[in-house]
């Protein structure tokens, strides 16, 4: 297919969407704080009506959802975009050189809050509809946005929204709302991310901390029970031994681990990078490939620890309470519910019963097969945009919201985006490079219009 006309249309426009994308990062939208939320969503939702779609502000327990759809000339077929309009705090003000939500141009760089996570993206896919619209004066086929507002706070209402507009959401496949290219310049296509389950663990074995001469050998220890109750989790031999908890992993597939095994090896590199002396005895040991335990094996991580006298000297006293932040990353297809209820039947066979429980976030694992036509499409049609196909990764070690909607919809997901290792995403000086804007636009052009004409 020929993309001049619609590359040309992008060149010449590219000071406008600039514009645009400076209108919506001048809107704070922090989830994080709730600023500007509402005023935000109704922002984007006249974005959207002005190229023609169909818009929804659909309510949640937290932020509202932009819901939009326009139907385009093959009415078969429906691409998703899920995007996120919220952005996190601009926190520490004093680093940044530009002020944070007035978005500013300098030397091929705009800088501001959102400019890449997720405006920048958001703006991007726009761009890209109004080339399209002004070549073929319609859209190739139907297109629909979920554009949520808490994605920065781990999307707690999102499953509402999904469960509310299952019908309406349907869709044939679905682009994530970021992607970018590595320090190279190579594109980069991230196909899964982990599930997580985060728990807070906590003990209480007295309403005040007491002297340990008077209660060493007679009282329960909060720090004990809570430690013994740990390392019954997870024992030296790095095995977690919730009873089920490696039952429902599937393995990664030859797929999988061909394209694993084809990046670069991290070993040295995380060496230098942390100081670290040795990795986890089946990696040191050649047993497992770092690229794929990294990735493939399931966690669990005692993130933090907190119980008794930690200042200096010594204080003699017994611990009263104790908690442990405890977090496990899951792998397809294991069940964070399922989890939690054999980890608190595990304690409580154990004696642990004064051990609480709280769950503070969960999500299952969600990965889209290499093989997939529209993986491959995606992923070879960057070759004369960026000069190379995109580098596949089956799977990446974060966690993300992707669960939700491929477990409601049963789509492939692929990522495409305007990002680079060097935008400061979360950071003071996000940024975004006007030429991976341009190219990142054009790809979502052709993933369109080649999404749009596939079997
Ligand atoms: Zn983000």
């Amino acid at each position: 297919m020929n993309y001049q006309g619609y590359d040309q249309y992008i060149d010449h426009h590219c000071s406008d969407s600039i514009d645009e994308l400076s209108i919506l990062c001048a809107q704070p939208s922090i989830s994080a704080t709730q600023e500007g939320l509402e005023e935000c969503a109704l922002l984007l939702g006249e974005m959207l009506k002005k190229r023609g779609f169909l818009v929804e502000i659909a309510p949640t327990s937290g932020a509202p959802v932009v819901f939009a759809e326009c139907k385009g000339k093959n009415t078969g077929k429906t691409l998703l975009f899920y995007n996120h309009y919220d952005v996190q705090p601009a926190e520490p003000l004093a680093l940044w050189h530009t002020p944070p939500f007035t978005p500013t141009l300098i030397d091929g760089k705009l800088y501001g809050r959102g400019v890449d996570d997720d405006k920048g993206n958001i703006v991007s896919r726009l761009f890209a509809l109004d080339a399209i619209l002004d070549q073929d004066g319609e859209l190739p086929c139907n297109v629909k946005f979920i554009i949520e507002g808490e994605e920065e706070v781990s999307s707690p209402y999102l499953h509402e929204f999904i469960e509310q507009y299952q019908d309406r959401i349907q869709a044939d496949a679905c682009v994530w709302e970021c992607g970018g290219v590595d320090d190279d310049g190579v594109p980069m296509q991230a196909l899964g991310l982990r599930g997580i389950l985060y728990l807070e663990l906590s003990v209480k074995t007295a309403n005040r901390d007491i002297h340990s001469g008077i209660g060493g050998s007679i009282f329960q220890n909060a720090a004990w029970r809570l430690t013994w109750a740990l390392s019954a989790v997870k024992g030296v031999d790095e095995k977690v031994n919730i009873p089920g908890f490696y039952d429902d992993i599937l393995s990664p597939t030859d797929e999988d681990l061909f394209y694993l095994k084809k990046m670069a090896d991290p070993s040295e590199k995380y060496k230098a990078l942390f100081d670290l002396k040795d990795y986890l005895h089946y990696v040191e040991s050649g047993v497992e490939d770092i690229r794929v335990a990294a990735v493939f094996r399931p966690t669990c991580t005692i993130d933090g620890i907190n119980s008794g006298y930690q200042g200096p000297g010594s204080k003699t006293i017994i611990p009263a309470e104790a908690s442990a932040k405890l977090e496990f990353r899951l792998v397809p297809d294991m069940d964070p519910e399922k989890i939690m209820i054999s980890l608190r039947k595990y304690l409580d066979e154990l004696g642990f019963t004064d051990v609480e429980i709280k769950e503070l976030g969960s999500g299952k694992a969600a990965k889209t097969p290499v093989s997939d036509p529209f993986v491959q499409m995606v992923v070879d049609s960057t070759k004369e945009l960026y000069g190379s196909a995109m580098q596949i990764v089956p799977m990446i070690g974060g966690s993300g919201p992707n669960a939700i909607i491929q477990d409601a919809l049963k789509l492939p997901i692929v990522m495409a985006g305007v990002g680079y290792d060097g935008a400061q995403v979360h950071s003071p000086n996000e940024n975004l490079v006007i030429d991976l804007y341009l190219k990142g636009t054009k790809h979502i052009v052709r993933i369109l219009k080649e999404f749009s004409e596939m079997d």
